[in-house]
């Protein structure tokens, strides 16, 4: 069952107003995981060690969904700075799994992790690229001395990944390569999106 001291339920972020139901898991006595429902591009901890993750293309230079929110909200800098990032290939930045940092511009954290998600239905196993694409934006957080960290729902839009199968990914890994990061967060999108990957976090941090 639910250990209730390991878990809170606030009506806003210490009060900021970016997000609402947030609800908090310990991961470990110094790694804190929290769910919230919400706008990725407004959320900020402290404005310099804090990063949010972008759901990119392997192209990296912008696209739908939470991409074109991030690079509208940073501005025309931060597409200039995916530009400098060398292709691995023609036409790939950051192949999927992989994850590239920039500074955020206008956005009010220090970073931007871009990372890129599997399209469902076209590898052979998405839960190992999927569980990369979080795994790698948690290692080149800690590589630039990141302490807080937001993610939104990777694959969840238009690359179509199942939604309680991409939570259980996302946060069975964030348990295990978050060590050393003070807060994890989820900024969630919908409801639905909140509510699955809220039920997903009472399962496997049980
Ligand atoms: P992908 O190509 O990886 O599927 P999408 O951007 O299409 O990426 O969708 C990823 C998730 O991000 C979806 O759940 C979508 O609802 C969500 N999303 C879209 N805009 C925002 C935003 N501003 N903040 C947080 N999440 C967002």
């Amino acid at each position: 069952g639910r250990d209730p001291a390991r878990v809170s339920i606030l009506s806003s972020d210490n009060g900021r107003e970016f997000s609402d139901k947030l609800v908090s898991f310990d991961l470990s006595p110094s790694t804190t995981l929290k769910l919230h429902k919400g706008d990725i591009t407004l959320w900020s901890i402290d404005g310099s060690t804090d990063a949010i993750v972008n759901a990119a293309e392997e192209l990296m230079l912008g696209g739908g969904g939470v991409d074109g929110a991030i690079h509208r909200a940073a501005g025309p800098q931060l597409v200039e700075a995916c530009r400098e990032v060398p292709e691995v290939r023609p036409g790939v930045r950051c192949p999927t799994g992989e994850a590239r940092i920039t500074p955020a511009f206008l956005l009010p954290v220090s970073h931007v992790i871009h990372t890129v998600g599997p399209i469902y239905g076209k590898h052979d196993q998405p839960e190992v690229l999927l569980a990369n694409a979080y795994r790698n934006s948690l290692k080149i957080a800690k590589e630039n001395k990141i302490q807080y960290i937001a993610f939104p729902a990777i694959s969840c839009g238009v690359y179509r990944y199942p939604h309680n199968e991409a939570s259980r990914v996302a946060i069975s890994t964030i348990k295990e390569c978050s060590d050393g990061l003070k807060e994890v967060h989820f900024v969630l999108f919908s409801d639905t999106t909140y509510s699955v990957w809220l039920e997903s976090a009472y399962e496997l941090l049980k």
